[in-house]
C-alpha cells in the first residue's frame, strides 16, 4: 500500500522566524526521522508551504495576525533545509488549508483527480494548518486511514496543541505519538 506524508508548513518562519517557537524546533528531529522513514520505504512526501505576498498585512489574516510571515521566495517561506528535499512535491497555499487535495499535479498544472491509500500528516501550527487540513482531506477521502503523529507536531501554545488534537480524535482521525 502507498502512504502518504504530509508535511505542513514546516517553513523557518513557523519554526525559526517571525513565528517560531521552541516547540517547534523541540520537534525537528522527529520530523526528520519521520521524513527519512517515509523516503526509505518508498513512500510519498508532501511538502505544504504557507504563502503570502507583499500585501499581507491588508489581507484578513494578515488584520488578524499582524505578523509578516511566509512571503513567497522569502528565506522565511522556505521550508526548513534540514528537512526539504527537492524530490518531493511542494503545495503552495494560501490559506490555511488547501483546497487542491482532490487534484494531482505536474507543477502548477492538474494532472487529473488524486487517490490517497493511506495519509500521514506531521508540522505546525496542530491548531490551525494541521487541524485545518486533517479535516479538509477527512472530507475529501472519507474512507482513507487518517494518522497526525503528535510527536512530530507543534502548535501555538501547548494548550491549543491538545485541543486540536482533541478535535482531530472526535473526527475519528487516527491520533498517535502523545
Ligand atoms: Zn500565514
Amino acid at each position: 500500500m502507498k502512504k502518504t506524508l504530509i508535511v505542513i508548513d514546516m517553513q523557518n518562519d513557523f519554526v525559526t522566524g517571525a513565528l517560531g517557537s521552541k516547540e517547534a524546533v523541540a520537534i525537528l528531529p522527529n520530523v526528520k526521522k519521520k521524513i527519512d522513514e517515509y523516503i526509505a520505504a518508498g513512500h510519498e512526501v508532501i511538502f505544504t508551504r504557507d504563502t503570502h505576498g507583499e500585501n499581507y498585512m491588508e489581507t484578513r489574516e494578515g488584520k488578524y495576525l499582524p505578523v509578516p510571515h511566509c512571503i513567497k521566495g522569502t528565506d522565511g517561506w522556505q521550508v526548513v533545509a534540514e528537512l526539504d528535499r527537492e524530490d518531493c512535491e511542494h503545495l503552495d497555499k494560501p490559506s490555511f488549508g488547501f483546497t487542491g487535495w482532490s487534484f494531482a499535479y505536474d507543477g502548477a498544472r492538474v494532472l487529473g483527480m488524486r487517490r490517497f491509500e493511506e495519509i500521514e500528516i506531521i508540522g505546525v501550527c496542530t491548531d490551525i494548518c494541521v487541524v485545518s487540513n486533517a479535516l479538509i482531506l477527512k472530507a475529501y477521502f472519507p474512507e482513507t486511514n487518517i494518522t497526525v503523529d503528535a510527536s512530530c507536531c507543534a502548535g501555538v501554545t501547548p494548550e491549543s496543541h491538545a485541543a486540536a488534537l482533541a478535535t482531530m480524535k472526535s473526527c475519528q482521525i487516527n491520533v498517535i505519538g502523545e
